[in-house]
């Protein structure tokens, strides 16, 4: 594929833009793949990628029943951070957020990485304490992260009302390099580049069915017909469960819907991204202005891709309470996406019950962020058979007690 560049734009400019080449192969499937990736959220292209690229595995075909990044990949508020608490979220958290910084070289498309930095709110002594911890475990992983004074958060953020009626603001924890990135972007960049080293990207592709003989896979049924590959990856987020049971296994997994909001484009006002988990909410300007405004998953199971005027009103209301100037926003449109939530809140990287078949799932609210690490870490676990990084988040875990605790760490995992 021809590279974009500065001159490519300025070539097309010059000729009415009649040279653009399509972004990615849209090619018919074949019989037969080395490795089939369900799913082509960011997670499953990044999978696809790092296979061809790090581990020269390129007859990959990567399926997706709606279009690409259509799933959550698309739908969620983009913030990336890596200040987790355990340190083996850390380690994949701290991968991605460093591979972000280059992503769009790597790619060569513009992902709009933008490292404003990201603040969480302490509003109570027990956060402030928790937050106090998960920095010293942060400065012990070598990841930049630190705790911020009233003061300090009143020069980074003039707008916050630090004395907010209920929970005034205590302190903060302050990553400066977590910030947020284009989310369709991400997911057109992985696609390219994997289509450009020879995956095949097949979207309007729904896998009906996996076929397995003695306890090994054989390939997948699928609305395009059969197709048959040795290894197949299972990387659908509020999916993980249906895709389980065709498999014959279960997990322990609950899919939620989870929403957000924009508001009416306005002036500059909010050049970090800031999340109060005490009072639930937290939010960040988009280029275009908009206030870009995340809520909490429902507290009940379901498959509904959409919002709901209950989470509307208390997400609202929390951040009312600490940016005053909202109260005077119209809301533009809401959303919401099915995640995938496991007990520990940390994700699930790992084999399976069924030989060739791998899981990458489990990312519940937070695996925007971890985009690039986590399609790293399962490459590697495709290709070898394992992988450092992977390893934690083994299935297992679960049937071990080794649970990856971050769910009081990071109240609002986003
Ligand atoms: C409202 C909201 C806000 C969020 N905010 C953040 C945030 O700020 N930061 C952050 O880090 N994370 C955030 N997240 C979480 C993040 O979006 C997800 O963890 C991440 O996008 C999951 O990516 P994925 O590639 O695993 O899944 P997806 O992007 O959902 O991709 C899975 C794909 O699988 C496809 N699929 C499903 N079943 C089949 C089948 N049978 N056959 C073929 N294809 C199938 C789907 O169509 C879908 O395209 C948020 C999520 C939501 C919903």
């Amino acid at each position: 594929m021809r590279r974009y560049s500065a001159f490519a734009v300025a070539r097309e400019a010059s000729r009415y833009h009649t040279g653009w080449e399509r972004a990615w192969a849209s090619p018919e499937p074949k019989s037969e793949y080395e490795v089939i990736i369900i799913g082509a959220g960011g997670h499953g292209l990044a999978t696809a990628y790092y296979l061809a690229r790090n581990h020269g595995i390129r007859n990959v075909a990567v399926l997706e029943k709606g279009w690409l990044g259509g799933g959550n990949t698309g739908r969620n508020t983009t913030i990336i951070r890596s200040n987790y608490l355990q340190d083996s979220s850390a380690t994949i958290f701290e991968l991605a957020r460093g591979l972000y910084e280059d992503l769009s070289q790597e790619l060569n498309f513009n992902i709009m990485f933008s490292p404003r930095g990201v603040l969480m709110l302490a509003q109570t002594e027990h956060e402030l304490r928790a937050w106090k911890r998960t920095a010293h475990a942060n400065r012990m992983a070598g990841i930049e992260s630190e705790m911020v004074t009233p003061e300090r958060i009143r020069q980074i953020c003039p707008i916050i009302n630090t004395k907010g009626p209920r929970y005034p603001v205590l302190g903060g924890l302050w990553q400066a390099r977590g910030g947020t990135a284009r989310h369709d972007a991400v997911a057109w960049g992985y696609a390219r580049a994997a289509s450009d080293l020879g995956v095949d990207v097949i979207q309007k592709c729904e896998v009906t069915g996996v076929d397995i003989s003695n306890g090994k896979v054989m390939g997948v049924q699928t609305t395009r017909g059969p197709i048959k590959a040795g290894k197949v990856c299972i990387v659908v987020a509020g999916h993980s469960g249906v895709l389980a049971d065709m498999c014959g296994f279960r997990l322990p997994i609950e899919s939620v819907a989870l929403q957000a909001l924009v508001s009416e484009p306005i002036k500059p006002c909010l050049d970090i991204v800031v999340m109060a988990n005490t009072v639930h909410g937290y939010m960040s300007q988009s280029d275009k202005g908009e206030m870009v405004i995340g809520g909490g998953a429902d507290g009940f199971n379901n498959y509904t891709q959409r919002g709901s005027w209950q989470h509307v009103e208390e997400t609202i209301r929390a951040l009312c309470e600490t940016f005053l100037m909202i109260s005077r926003l119209k809301m533009l449109r809401q959303w919401g996406g099915i995640v995938d939530m496991t007990g520990d809140r940390s994700p699930i990287i790992s084999k399976t019950p069924v030989e060739g078949v791998f899981i990458n799932g489990g990312w519940g609210t937070g695996g925007f962020k971890s985009i690039p690490g986590s399609g790293w870490a399962m490459a590697g676990l495709v290709a070898k058979g394992e992988d450092d990084i992977a390893g934690p988040f083994s299935l297992n875990r679960f049937a071990e007690g080794r649970m990856i605790d971050e769910s009081v760490a990071a109240a609002v995992a986003h």
